[in-house]
C-alpha cells in the first residue's frame, strides 16, 4: 500500500541545511502494523508527514496505493489524503467549541458528505471507541484518554485505509496510554494499516515490524530485541 524508495528530505533555510531523512526505503503492505522509533530530532515526524502527504520530499519515489505521489496535483493529493489517511497526534487537536459529535463530523462536513451519512458515520465511530454516551460532551469535559479516543473516532469516521499516529499516547498516563494502544491495535486487526511513531519501546514492541530512524537513516530492527534476548 505504501512504497518509498530513496526518500530524502532536506530542510533549507538561509543559514542551515538539515538532512532530516536520508535515502529511506520502506514497503508497507496492506494491514500491517509498523512502529517507527528513534531519538528526538531523528526524522520520525518528517517521515510521517511525508507518508501522510502533508509534506513534500526532496528526492526519491513514493507510491501510495500504486500512485506516484509526486505526479499528483495539489488537489488530487488532498483528495487522496482525505480519502485514504487518518491522522492521530500527541496533542489531540480537538476543536474546543465543538462537542464530541461535532468534532468527529467536522472533516466529513468539509468533505461534503450529506448530513445523514455524517450522522451514521459519527455514531459508528463513537461506538467503535466506546464513547457513544459522550456525543454531547465538550473536549474540556473529557479525560485525556477520552479526548484521544475522540480524535481516533474522528480519524476512523473518514474510513481511512492507512492510520498514521504520531506519539498518540505522549500526553497520557500509562493506564490511558494502554487503552488507547489497545484501541489502535483493534483497529489494525480489523484491517486498517497502522504506522505508529513513538520513542516508547514498550509501545513499539507491540508492532510486528519496527523501523528505527537515527539521524535520518532508517533501519528495520524487527526481531532484533528477541534475537538479543535469545543470546
Ligand atoms: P523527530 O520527529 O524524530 O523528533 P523531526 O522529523 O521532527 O524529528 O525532525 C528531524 C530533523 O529535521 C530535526 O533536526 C529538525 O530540527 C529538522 N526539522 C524538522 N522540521 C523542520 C523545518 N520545518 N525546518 C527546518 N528543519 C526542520
Ligand atoms: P451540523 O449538521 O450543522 O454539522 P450538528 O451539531 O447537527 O451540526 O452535527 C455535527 C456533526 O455530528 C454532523 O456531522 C452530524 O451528522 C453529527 N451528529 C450530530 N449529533 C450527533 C449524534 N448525537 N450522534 C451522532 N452524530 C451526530
Amino acid at each position: 500500500m505504501l512504497e518509498m524508495h530513496g526518500i530524502t528530505k532536506v530542510y533549507r533555510t538561509e543559514r542551515v541545511e538539515t538532512h532530516a531523512l536520508r535515502a529511506l526505503d520502506l514497503h508497507v503492505r496492506e494491514g500491517e502494523f509498523v512502529a517507527v522509533t528513534g531519538p528526538s530530532g531523528s526524522g520520525k515526524t518528517t517521515f510521517l508527514s511525508i507518508a501522510g502527504l502533508l509534506e513534500e520530499f526532496s528526492e526519491g519515489e513514493y507510491l501510495l496505493d500504486g500512485q506516484a505521489v509526486k505526479d499528483l496535483s495539489d488537489s488530487a493529493r488532498s483528495r487522496l489524503r482525505n480519502r485514504a489517511i487518518g491522522f492521530i497526534f500527541q496533542s489531540f487537536n480537538l476543536i474546543p467549541d465543538l462537542d464530541v459529535a461535532g468534532n468527529i463530523g467536522m472533516p466529513l462536513r468539509y468533505r461534503g458528505l450529506p448530513t445523514a451519512e455524517r450522522k451514521e458515520r459519527v455514531e459508528e465511530a463513537l461506538a467503535e471507541v466506546g464513547l457513544s454516551s459522550r456525543s454531547r460532551h465538550f473536549p474540556n469535559e473529557l479525560s485525556g484518554g477520552q479526548q484521544q479516543r475522540v480524535a481516533i473516532a474522528r480519524a476512523l469516521a473518514g474510513r481511512p485505509r492507512l492510520l498514521l499516529a504520531d506519539e498518540p499516547t505522549g500526553n497520557l498516563d500509562s493506564e490511558m496510554a494502554r487503552a488507547v494502544m489497545d484501541l489502535l491495535e483493534a483497529v489494525n486487526t480489523r484491517g486498517t494499516t497502522l504506522i505508529l511513531v513513538t520513542h516508547d519501546a514498550e509501545l513499539s514492541n507491540r508492532a510486528r515490524r519496527i523501523i528505527r530512524i537515527v539521524d535520518g537513516i532508517a533501519t528495520d530492527v524487527s526481531g532484533m530485541a528477541s534475537a538479543m534476548d535469545g543470546g
